[in-house]
């Protein structure tokens, strides 16, 4: 199978509602990018209120069947969508580069990813067995069981279209939720196809629904009194917004927002690999990653070895067209986030950076107008710069200067963000201080990205994530379901006469 008809040239990519595409009712759209060409490729509904609320029905109605199914037949589902996932693994990548512009392995990796995430959601029966105490107090047994809410919602960012998704849904849908979907409208195309998917595997109309659209959907699906719970990954002030409006409205939140992640890199570290490790997590997938390192803390005499080493490497960069083979980094998403990335750039030459490689200018041959930016980075960066604080989101290294691994620690914990860090060293004991005295959720010793696998759960601290539980593994399937605890006690074993006193064991 290769992609559907829905996703040719100049359709318009529409919602998944009650088991079928649907152009939804609201007359808007948004057009869709190829960035490597800069030309439109298709267009995307944007949902309204109305349309939102035909997706929440839909869902709302599968509900009660899917939650009844057991665990097991619902894993089972689940199992042929993995199935399906692996087979259909390079048409999604192919997808994602052509609306995001990462280049082809990288989305592969993010499918991959994804899929690992559906994996352990295969294993469900296992994670919803529950807790029981025989005799807790003569003649009693107490159990504690975990239910599924009911209709679930789930609002992603454009930098992962497939594998952010794949955060939320398959623990969602395991654990007997319905769901509602509401992608970045900048690469709509991978959630609609694994909807498909998803029908195809088996799973009933309603369970999985999507709505393509904007912050009125959004606001539609918060409003909604039958979504129960609400998963967000994006920006920092949007993650805010979520997360008190969700509370506001009575219903679970986690919102995972946007990052400033440090590597510190000590002088004893293996210079080779720290070089390659700054290079992949600062221009992979052109800086749009939530766990992409986007400061280098230079400890003592280590910048002057590290730094012309970092700007060769950066000059070098193969910046080109996502499908072509030996690309390193493809175009910025869109020209929009192009200008706002360019303008944090003129910042920090205007505050005093050293701007060591300029990436501003860059022309792609045979693709003039794709929405290009080349590695940027800047030396003598200080913790008051624009740069420093700010999220940019995009190719853009910058390097700040520490004599001590004590003064790399306090900048990483005076930072407002908290997602991912890393610290390359050879020195054991620092990197175990390292791990303790982080204020970070995810950390890496000598691994640069420390995304965490499918059944530890992701999540930053600060202002990385508003809520207490992390996206998938255990965490998640907590968050999707609410506990009731049992007691059962028998008439034979049942004392004669009123209790009045607070009931103990006995
Ligand atoms: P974004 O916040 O602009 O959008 C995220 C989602 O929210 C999209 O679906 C968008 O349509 C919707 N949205 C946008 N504005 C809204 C509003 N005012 N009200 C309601 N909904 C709104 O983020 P983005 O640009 O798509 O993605 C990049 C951001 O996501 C970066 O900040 C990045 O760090 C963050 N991110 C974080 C993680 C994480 O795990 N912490 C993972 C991936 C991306």
């Amino acid at each position: 199978m290769g992609a559907p008809e829905a996703f040719t040239a100049t359709a318009t990519v529409g919602h998944f509602v009650n088991g079928r595409i649907v152009p939804g009712r609201s007359g808007r759209s948004q057009p869709v990018f190829n960035p490597a060409t800069g030309a439109q490729a298709r267009s995307v509904a944007l949902a309204d209120a109305a349309d939102v609320q035909a997706a929440v029905a839909a869902a709302q109605a599968a509900f009660p069947k899917w939650a009844d199914t057991p665990p097991l037949r619902r894993a089972r589902v689940l199992f042929r969508f993995l199935e399906l996932m692996n087979q259909q693994r390079d048409t999604i990548a192919a997808m994602i580069t052509a609306e995001h512009g990462k280049v082809f392995s990288d989305a592969q990796g993010e499918v991959t990813r994804g899929i690992e995430i559906v994996e352990f959601a295969c294993g469900i029966p296992q994670l919803l067995k529950g807790d029981y105490t025989e005799q807790v107090s003569t003649g009693i047994d107490n159990w504690t069981m975990r239910q599924p809410l009911g209709v679930v919602a789930g609002v992603t960012p454009f930098n992962f279209p497939c594998m952010v998704p794949c955060w939320m849904f398959p623990v969602a849908l395991a654990a007997g939720n319905t769901f509602v979907l509401k992608p970045s409208p900048l690469d709509p195309s991978p959630s609609l196809f694994m909807a498909e998917l998803l029908k195809q595997a088996g799973l009933p109309d309603g369970v999985f629904n999507v709505v393509q659209g904007d912050k009125d959907a959004v606001d539609a699906l918060l409003d909604h009194p039958d979504v129960k719970a609400v998963s967000f990954v994006g920006s920092t002030p949007v993650a805010h917004h979520i997360y008190q409006e969700a509370a506001r409205h009575g219903k679970r939140a986690q919102a995972l927002g946007g990052a400033k992640n440090h590597m510190v890199v000590m002088p004893d570290a293996d210079l080779d690999q720290a070089v390659d490790a700054l290079m992949g997590a600062a221009f992979g997938s052109a800086g749009e990653r939530c766990m992409a390192i986007s400061v280098a803390v230079l400890v003592g005499e280590v910048a002057e070895r590290i730094l012309p080493r970092l700007v060769e490497r950066t000059r070098a960069l193969k910046v080109k067209n996502g499908m072509e083979p030996d690309a390193e980094m493809g175009p910025i998403v869109t020209a929009a986030a192009r200008s706002r990335i360019a303008d944090l750039i003129a910042s920090g030459e205007r505050e005093g950076a050293q701007l060591l490689v300029d990436g501003r200018g860059l022309q792609v041959a045979g693709h003039e107008g794709g929405f290009w930016l080349g590695g940027t980075l800047f030396d003598q960066v200080r913790p008051e710069m624009r740069i420093y604080r700010e999220e940019i989101f995009g190719p853009v290294l910058a390097c700040v200067r520490v004599p001590d691994f004590a003064r790399a620690v306090e900048l990483v914990n005076a930072h407002a963000y908290g997602n991912g860090v890393a610290c390359f060293t050879r020195d054991g004991h620092v990197a175990r201080e390292f791990g303790r005295r982080i204020q970070a959720g995810m950390v890496g010793i000598n691994v640069p990205i420390p995304v965490p696998m499918a059944w530890h759960g992701f999540g930053g601290w600060k202002a990385s994530l508003f809520g207490d539980m992390h996206a998938y593994g255990e965490e998640g399937v907590r968050f999707y379901t609410k506990q009731k605890s049992v007691m059962q006690r028998w008439p034979e074993s049942t004392p004669k006469g009123a209790e009045f006193a607070m009931p103990t064991s006995k």
